[in-house]
C-alpha cells in the first residue's frame, strides 16, 4: 500500500491553492530567468534553454587557458584506456559499457568517443570537457543529498544509448570534434572547484560513462581534495568498471527512462536490465541514490508504465528513494509531441504514491508544490524549494519538525 501523504498539513486547502498559486507567479517572472537554463537539471525548462545547454558556459572565476578553442580537434583528449580487450586481427572489444563494440583500426565504437588507435584502445574525451558550470545540487537533480550545496558540472560528447529524446544531443550524439571544448585535465577541474568554492564535483548533463576514464580520474583527485562526487547516468555500463568506480562516488541519480524494455530497445538502443542491474549494485553500496525518469506523452505515461516503474523501485531499491518525474519538452527527434501536461505528471506522482515511493516529485514546472519535500508520516512540508532553490529547510537533525519522523537523505 502506498504512503497517504496529506499536502500541507496545517495549510487550509484555500490558504494552499493560494500558496501554489503565488508560486507559481514567482516562477513565471523572474525567478525561473534568475535560476539559469536547464536540462537533465530541471526548472522550467524552456526549448531555446534546452538547447543552449551543450555549450560551454563558464560560471564563476575565469578559466585562465582554457578558453573553448574555435573549435576542437581530435588528438586533444586521446587517453590509452584499459577498458578494451584483444579481440583478434587488430581488432580490440570495448568492456566499458554492455555494447561490447567490437572496433577495428582507425574505427570507433557507437558512443563515437573510444577508438582503436593502432591497435591500442582510447577515449578521445580525456580533460576535454564541452560544458562546465556551477549549479546548486538541486539542478543534478538531488533532493535529499547536501540541499542547498553547489557543485561543479563538467560533461563531455558521447554516449552509448540513442534516445529519440535526448535533451542535450547536440552534446552527447555528435563526434567529439563537433564540439566546442575547454582543455581541463582532472588537476585543473579539482582547482577550478576549489576557487568557486563549490562542495562537489557533478558528471552530468550529458553521460558519465562517455568519459569514464575522466570521472575516475577527476573523482579520484576530487576526492583528495574533500570534496564529493555526484554522477548523473543512464547506468549503461558494464559491471567491472562500475565497480571500480562505485568507491569514488556518493551520489547517483540514475535515468530509468521506462520499465518497459521494448521502450529501451526502441528508443534507446540498449537494455532496461542493464539499468536495472547498476540500480541493484550500486543499492548494494554506500551511494546515495535518486532516481529520475522523463514523462514523456503517449510513450513511457501510461498508469501501468508508471505504477510499474514506482513498484520496482519500491521493490529492489526501498520505499524512501526520491523519485523525480520530469516534465518533457519537445525537442531532437520527438518535436511532433506536447510538453508533458501537468495534469498527467500529477497523475503519474499519485500512481507513484500510491504503489509505495514516498518521495515523489514532479520536475520542471516551477512553484508546483511537489518540488517541496513532505514528511510522509504527517504531511507537514519539510523542504520548501523554488525551482532550485531552497526557501525555507524546516527539517530538524534530519527529523520533521511536526513529527519527529526521520526523513532519509544526507542533510549535513
Ligand atoms: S562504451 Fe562506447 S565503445 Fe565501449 S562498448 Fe559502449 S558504446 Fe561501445
Amino acid at each position: 500500500m502506498g504512503q497517504h501523504q496529506p499536502e500541507h498539513q496545517g495549510e487550509s486547502r484555500t490558504d494552499s491553492v493560494r500558496r501554489r498559486f503565488l508560486k507559481l507567479g514567482l516562477a513565471a517572472g523572474a525567478g525561473a530567468a534568475a535560476i539559469g537554463g536547464g536540462v537533465l537539471g530541471y526548472l522550467t525548462t524552456r526549448r531555446d534553454e534546452a538547447e543552449d545547454t551543450a555549450r560551454p558556459r563558464p560560471d564563476g572565476p575565469p578559466l585562465d587557458g582554457a578558453e573553448p578553442p574555435e573549435s576542437a580537434e581530435i588528438g586533444d583528449g586521446v587517453r590509452e584506456s584499459a577498458w578494451f580487450r584483444d579481440a583478434g586481427d587488430g581488432t580490440l572489444e570495448c568492456t566499458l559499457c554492455p555494447h561490447s563494440c567490437r572496433i577495428e583500426p582507425g574505427q570507433r565504437g557507437m558512443c563515437r568517443v573510444r577508438m582503436n588507435r593502432d591497435g591500442a584502445g582510447h577515449t578521445l574525451v580525456y580533460g576535454t570537457p564541452a560544458l562546465v558550470q556551477t549549479d546548486p545540487v538541486e539542478r543534478k537533480p538531488y533532493f535529499h543529498f547536501l540541499p542547498g550545496r553547489r557543485a561543479l558540472s563538467i560533461s563531455t560528447a558521447g554516449c552509448p544509448l540513442k534516445c529519440s529524446f535526448c535533451e542535450v544531443w547536440d552534446m552527447a550524439l555528435v563526434d567529439p570534434e563537433e564540439v566546442q571544448t575547454y582543455d581541463l585535465p582532472p588537476k585543473r577541474i579539482v582547482e577550478h572547484a576549489q576557487a568557486n568554492q563549490v562542495d562537489a564535483v557533478s558528471y552530468a548533463f550529458g553521460e558519465p560513462v562517455a568519459f569514464y576514464e575522466y570521472v575516475y580520474d577527476t573523482a579520484s583527485l576530487a576526492r583528495e581534495a574533500g570534496m564529493r562526487n555526484l554522477v548523473h547516468t543512464s547506468g549503461y555500463i558494464a559491471e567491472e568498471p562500475l565497480a571500480a568506480l562505485i568507491d569514488k562516488l556518493d551520489a547517483v541519480n540514475l535515468d530509468i527512462k521506462s520499465i518497459d524494455p521494448e521502450f529501451y530497445r526502441r528508443r534507446c538502443g540498449g537494455e532496461l536490465s542493464v539499468v536495472q542491474n547498476t540500480a541493484r549494485r550500486l543499492k548494494r553500496s554506500e551511494v546515495h541514490i535518486e532516481v529520475t525518469n522523463l514523462v514523456i506523452p503517449t510513450l513511457n505515461d501510461g498508469d501501468d508504465s508508471i505504477r510499474g516503474l514506482a513498484r520496482w523501485i519500491v521493490d529492489e531499491l526501498g520505499p524512501d528513494t526520491p523519485l523525480h518525474l520530469a516534465r518533457f519538452y519537445p525537442l531532437y527527434q520527438l518535436r511532433n509531441l506536447p510538453p508533458t501536461p501537468v495534469s498527467t505528471l500529477e497523475k503519474a506522482r499519485q500512481i507513484a504514491r500510491d504503489a509505495g515511493v514516498r518521495y515523489v516529485y514532479i520536475a520542471r514546472v516551477d512553484g508546483h508544490e511537489a518540488e517541496d519535500t513532505y514528511c510522509p508520516s504527517c504531511g507537514e512540508m519539510v523542504i520548501d524549494r523554488l525551482g532550485f532553490v531552497i526557501e525555507e529547510m524546516r527539517l530538524e537533525d534530519g527529523k520533521c519538525p511536526g513529527c519527529g519522523t526521520p526523513i532519509p537523505g544526507r542533510w549535513a
